[in-house]
């Protein structure tokens, strides 16, 4: 990698997260980084174009206050145990540096940005492998004595753990913060937010975003909810780093995104609808797909690898992601797009593996 002489050694070693491809060169059909086939809802649109942009000579409210009450009534906790970042990413980020302390446990399999929070921070990882079929045990994760996060959803999987679960740890891990990062919690037909248990729960903070459901990806909008006392701790690395984290074009989308629920709620359904289709029609074809309650499926066949099936599909026009780490080379992840999305890829793939 280059560097210059003049980098700070603390970092010299960072392999920093590697995004899915967001290629500029050719329309692509975009299955590869989760992101919502429907545009924002109709009153982000007027927000933006008419109403916000003139005040771009002023800063941002370092307080977020309107978003803050939007999100506080919609999940019935108070704005005090609500924070905001810019994207999930930021309030994870945060999260490392602020409970990270006696490092970061989490699993061998999940959000690849999980282990770059840890080094870019120097925080000791804590690496716990899933089962043999994926799934994560959690009593891996009792009386570790550091802090941990669990995707919930996991991604890449889109298996998820129960609300028993993250109460179980909580309580095996008092002395620390039990962090879950819920990105994809909105697409789960499985109740297993655990919003609701942050008031039993002085050491369980939850992290959800706008990237994903509410289909603002680009506006990089994310939100962690907890204690109060755990969330003025965030606030205060927020306001030692970047008081105006959430610019104003992205807070006014934010507030219109998440005061139509129904409109988040019909489109999560047809997600739904789509990834029951995918599934099995992939199925039909001799794939093996772990059972997702997320917005992409983790897929597997003996008939292509991993890595071939992604460039055939690109050489198509169709994006997935594949990851190169040992356990799921074989897989590929695709995101649930609109259902003439599946269909073209579903016909793409037959042609692929029949070839
Ligand atoms: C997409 C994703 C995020 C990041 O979302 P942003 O809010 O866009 O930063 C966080 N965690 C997981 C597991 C994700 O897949």
């Amino acid at each position: 990698m280059v560097m210059s002489s003049f980098f700070n050694e603390n970092f010299k070693h960072l392999t920093p997260y590697t995004p899915g491809e967001q290629p500029q060169d050719k329309r692509y059909v975009k299955l590869n980084t989760n992101e919502s086939p429907f545009p924002p809802a109709p009153g982000v649109l007027k927000v933006v174009n008419e109403a916000e942009a003139k005040n771009l000579r002023l800063y941002s409210d370092p307080e977020l206050k309107p978003l803050k009450a939007a999100i506080a009534e919609t999940f019935s906790v108070e704005p005090a145990n609500v924070f905001i970042g810019n994207g999930s990413d930021e309030c994870l980020n945060f999260a490392f540096m602020a409970f990270g302390g006696d490092g970061m446990a989490y699993p061998d399999i999940s959000y690849g940005f999980y282990p770059v929070f840890a080094a870019v921070n120097h925080i000791e990882s804590d690496v716990k492998p899933l089962t043999t079929d994926f799934r994560i045990k959690v009593e891996d994760y009792f009386g570790i004595g550091k802090s941990l996060v669990l995707a919930n959803p996991n991604a890449p999987t889109g298996l998820t753990i129960s609300r028993t679960d993250v109460a179980a740890l909580c309580e095996k891990n008092p002395s620390h913060v039990v962090i879950i990062d819920e990105a994809y919690v909105d697409f789960s037909e499985e109740p297993v937010s655990a919003v609701g248990l942050t008031k039993t729960y002085k050491n369980l903070l939850v992290v959800q975003t706008f990237s994903k459901s509410r289909s603002l990806a680009g506006a990089r909008v994310g939100f962690a909810i907890g204690d109060a006392a755990l969330i003025q701790d965030l606030e205060t690395i927020k306001f030692s780093t970047n008081p105006y984290n959430v610019n104003r074009l992205s807070m006014a989308a934010a507030v219109e995104a998440i005061k139509d629920q129904a409109y988040t709620f019909s489109n999560v359904k047809k997600i739904q609808e789509n990834r029951k289709y995918t599934t099995e029609a992939l199925e039909t074809l001799g794939f093996m797909v772990l059972p997702s309650q997320a917005n992409f499926i983790f897929v597997r066949t003996n008939k292509i690898d991993g890595g071939s099936l992604y460039r055939r599909l690109k050489e198509e026009g169709v994006l997935v992601r594949h990851f190169e780490s040992e356990r799921i080379r074989d897989f590929v992840r695709i995101t649930i797009g609109s259902r003439e999305d599946m269909e073209m890829l579903v016909a793409k793939i037959k042609g692929i593996i029949s070839a």
